[in-house]
């Protein structure tokens, strides 16, 4: 099933923004309406206004917006407030400050945006500037008070507005990164479980196989084996069947033997088998198992660092195949020249081994497929692809697992995570 997600954008956030600007610009052309019919017939001081009002307009809205986006919202802000003061004082001076334009005063700061620090360096500039002219036209000092005041509040509760509107957005816009973060470890899990759901299906074909193939093996073994045993008790063999003494059962049972090892593979791999927990020393079976790699790892420089695990609950027999598969692996991923990085140490309850090598890496699609049954990438008589098949089945059923990492040419990393007492176990 796709996942689909849709998260808040920063065009979203244009467009919640632009109803407020609507309405500053229709708050202005009401103000300015009543200019009009305020001053109605003496046209030279209304077209002067009007002139003012339209420049202010523009710059507060088409040129702040472009000036914004080309220098940033401080600079923009800055000219939005110079030109704003200098329209009031200009039209002010026009009109003798009568109280229209001093409605324009909080008007204009209930408009002030941003929390940056200049922005009350602005407001002071702005209020300024507007009551020096104001005071020097002569204006009544009361009026002038009560509209300074009213500015200051308005001013207030814009800046408290915004600054919780930031706060919210900020929450919001982290709430984001964590449905983020969320939805893209279920993808990584997503992709897990199909994983997991591929090979629990081959590990129960794995079963069936094996078991079909086990039951008629468990008799040729033994037939052979009998028949060996008693071929050898008769004195004087015809030439013809002491061949068959010397070579043919013989190779006939080394056969079978393998055999029977990838049924026990697969049966491992489908975690069919039932030898039971018990208490061991990790640290003994990781040194066996090194000992039991030795020969696929003498070719390259081996380096370890391998801190004490202690004991562990498990399956003995079986955490060392896992590890000596991933040591042969890694020994045969290397040249000559390359290098094998075996780490291993206690975390908490878990062990963690690291089998690390600068081989020849894996593509995508390898590591698609690297616990498949059967999957290899190597020369007939090299490779079967059960190693890692089984060593998953393994460890997934010692309640662990295990990490990859790989890049074709760059080497490859195996991380083994396993509990010390499996949740099984106890
Ligand atoms: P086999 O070793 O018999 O091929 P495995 O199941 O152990 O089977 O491994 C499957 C495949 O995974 C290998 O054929 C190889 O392509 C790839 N592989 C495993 N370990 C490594 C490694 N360390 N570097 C590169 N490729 C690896």
């Amino acid at each position: 099933m796709p996942f689909s997600t849709q998260f808040p954008t920063d065009e979203d956030l244009e467009t919640l923004l632009r109803r407020p600007r609507l309405v500053s610009v229709l708050g202005a052309n009401v103000l300015n309406l009543l200019v009009i019919i305020w001053y109605w017939g003496q046209w030279r001081l209304l077209t002067g206004a009007l002139l003012i009002c339209a420049v202010l307009s523009l710059i507060n809205s088409k040129v702040f917006e472009w000036m914004a986006r080309r220098f940033g919202g401080g600079v923009a802000e800055t000219v939005r407030v110079v030109f704003n003061a200098a329209g009031l004082v200009v039209g002010g001076t026009l009109l003798q400050w009568p109280v229209l334009v001093w409605v324009f005063l909080p008007y204009n700061v209930l408009w002030f945006t941003g929390l940056d620090a200049w922005n009350r360096w602005r407001m002071v500039f702005f209020l300024g500037l507007v009551d020096g002219v104001a005071l020097w036209q002569g204006s009544d000092l009361q009026m002038l008070a009560a509209f300074s005041v009213l500015s200051l509040f308005a001013y207030l509760i814009t800046e408290k507005h915004s600054a919780v509107m930031m706060g919210v957005l900020k929450q919001v816009l982290a709430q984001r990164e964590r449905l983020r973060q969320a939805h893209r470890e279920l993808q990584v899990m997503h992709e897990r479980a199909l994983d997991q759901e591929k090979l629990s299906s081959l590990g129960m074909m794995a079963a069936g196989v094996a078991h079909e193939i086990n039951n008629p093996m468990s008799y040729v073994t033994s037939n052979v084996n009998w028949l060996l045993r008693d071929l050898r008790k008769v004195p004087q063999l015809p030439c013809s069947l002491q061949e068959y003494v010397d070579d043919v059962l013989p190779a006939t049972l080394d056969g079978i033997r393998r055999v029977n090892a990838i049924v026990m593979d697969l049966r491992r791999f489908a975690r069919g088998d039932s030898e039971s927990f018990t208490e061991f020393n990790f640290d003994a079976e990781l040194q066996s198992a090194l000992r039991i790699a030795q020969g696929e790892l003498s070719h390259c420089q081996v380096e370890t660092d391998l801190q004490e695990i202690g004991t562990f609950v498990g399956r003995p027999q079986q955490i060392t195949q896992v590890l000596v598969h991933l040591f042969i692996n890694a020994g045969h991923a290397v040249t000559d020249t390359g290098r094998v990085i075996i780490s291993s140490r206690r975390e908490g309850d878990m062990a963690r081994v690291e089998v690390r090598d600068t081989g020849v890496g894996m593509s995508s699609e390898t590591m698609k497929r690297l616990f498949e049954p059967f999957f290899t990438t190597k020369p007939p008589g090299k490779g079967m692809g059960l190693g890692l098949a089984a060593a998953h089945g393994i460890v997934t059923s010692h309640g662990g697992r295990i990490e990859v990492e790989s890049e074709l040419q760059k080497g490859a990393r195996f991380t083994l995570f396993l509990p010390c007492r499996p949740p099984s176990a106890s």
